[in-house]
């Protein structure tokens, strides 16, 4: 097999420069966050999407009592086993209430699906297996003790260490720490991220611009992205590539946001007055990252606020929101860092690729289970971005991709999940 390397590429890299790999940027991009020290807290029915700021231990037994997992009838198992015939004793078991008297030895009892288990009572036979004629006989179906019961505290013990500071609260978490008793939480705030656009091309959507000018498609774009990780996002507007309007933005965002995100402006070309900017005034570090999309990636500071200088390309500045900008948020944010989860999925494509940098291509799964790219790469084609649900990762040193080759893909909601 044959390897070309795509001609006339502008992402390629002069010969002999070494760009920063994107494992290294994100490692250095890991290993200079560290979590916001503002905390608050909140009642449960808020926690969702918040981010922990110290560990929850259970206050309360799960479940509180041993109770029964069904409706059907209540006994000793060991007098099942000597005697085979139960008498049934009167009345019933509900849930929310005890028996108020002893099960004796022998006899079963009615009982409903979590109610406390009366004393005597330690296994239950489900009502269906039950023939009840004012006794008990033992079904045909394999009984074991404790059978069809669940034993306090078997989910949650009081004192279980459930989630460790800086674990994001899921949906699916609330019924855990509801359960073990806890009320109120203590949470980092919402991080506040600010996305502001650069360039003097730009005009905000709602205008009829000449043709010259091009609609601010990141803006709207990176801000709902911010709300969909569960950030607050804030609108720092769009600033002209004029000294003054991007110094007055960057000023309004570091009083307002705890990071913010610019798009445009960040290589070195002649009007970039947000690199300009940022390295003559502010803490400015520039990096040539080996990604593609991608290009320049500015990370920089402006009185103590944290700036990621996005590139202007809508894919690229989406992408890289995704990869680099996501880890810093969410480490600002007090959450734990967990890389996006990615699945090896057989290509429908075929691909030659240029080794050396990594590839991000607008990617979606079809309905033989394979995942299929974007008909064109082209860096401006938005609609490959709207066509997408995810991204497909081909690593360094990939160069050949055939069908049926598994390569490696993440949802859009791994990022956001
Ligand atoms: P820059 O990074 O400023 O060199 O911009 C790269 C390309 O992205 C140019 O074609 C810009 O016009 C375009 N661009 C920059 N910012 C935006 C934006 N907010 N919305 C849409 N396109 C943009
Ligand atoms: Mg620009």
């Amino acid at each position: 097999m044959t390897t070309e390397i795509p001609a006339d590429d502008c992402f390629a890299m002069p010969p002999g420069v070494k760009w920063l790999p994107v494992d290294d940027a994100i490692n250095r991009i890991i290993s200079n966050f560290v979590p916001r020290d503002k905390t608050e807290k909140i009642s449960l029915h808020d926690a969702a999407g918040r981010i922990l700021a110290e560990p929850i231990t259970a206050l309360r037994n799960n479940p509180a009592m041993s109770n029964s997992a069904v409706d059907g009838f209540g006994f000793s198992f060991d007098s099942l086993q000597e005697k085979k015939v139960l008498e049934l004793e009167g009345g019933y078991v509900a849930p929310g209430a005890l028996l108020g008297k002893s099960v004796p030895f022998g006899k079963a009892i009615k009982i409903l699906t979590g109610a406390p288990l009366p004393s005597g009572v330690d296994t239950v036979q489900l009502q269906e297996y039950a023939q009840i004629k004012s006794n008990f006989p033992q079904s045909n179906t394999r009984l074991e003790k404790g059978a069809n019961t669940r034993l306090a505290g078997e989910d949650i013990q009081v004192g279980d260490l459930l989630f460790v500071k800086g674990h994001k609260i899921k949906t699916n978490d609330l019924a855990t720490l509801i359960a073990a008793g806890i009320e109120k939480i203590k949470v980092f705030t919402k991080l506040r991220v600010g996305v502001l656009s650069t360039g003097n091309e730009l005009v905000p959507t709602g205008m009829s611009p000449e043709p010259t000018k091009v609609f601010d498609a990141n803006r709207p774009m990176i801000l709902s992205l911010i709300d969909k990780l569960g950030f607050i996002p804030i609108d720092l507007g769009l600033a002209r590539d004029i000294k003054e309007e991007v110094r007055s933005k960057l000023n309004l965002g570091s009083s307002s946001s705890d990071i913010i995100l610019t798009s445009g402006g960040a290589s070195s070309g002649m009007e970039d007055y947000v690199s300009h900017l940022l390295s003559k005034e502010g803490e400015l570090n520039f990096w040539r990252i080996a990604i593609k999309p991608g290009r320049p990636l500015a990370l920089a500071k402006w009185h103590d606020t944290y700036i990621f200088g996005l590139p202007g390309n809508p894919i690229a500045a989406f992408v890289c929101t995704l990869i680099f900008g996501l880890p810093a948020m969410r480490i600002l944010s007090g959450e734990n860092w967990i890389p996006p989860v990615g699945f090896m999925v057989p290509s429908a494509f075929r691909k030659i690729k240029k080794p050396g940098r990594r590839e991000y291509l607008r990617a979606k799964t079809n309905n033989a289970g394979m995942v299929e790219v974007f008909a064109s790469e082209g860096s401006g084609l938005t609609t490959s971005l709207s066509w997408s649900e995810g991204l497909v990762e081909l690593g360094e040193d990939t160069q050949n991709i055939n069908k049926g080759d598994l390569v490696k893909y993440y949802p859009y909601c791994s990022f956001w999940g």
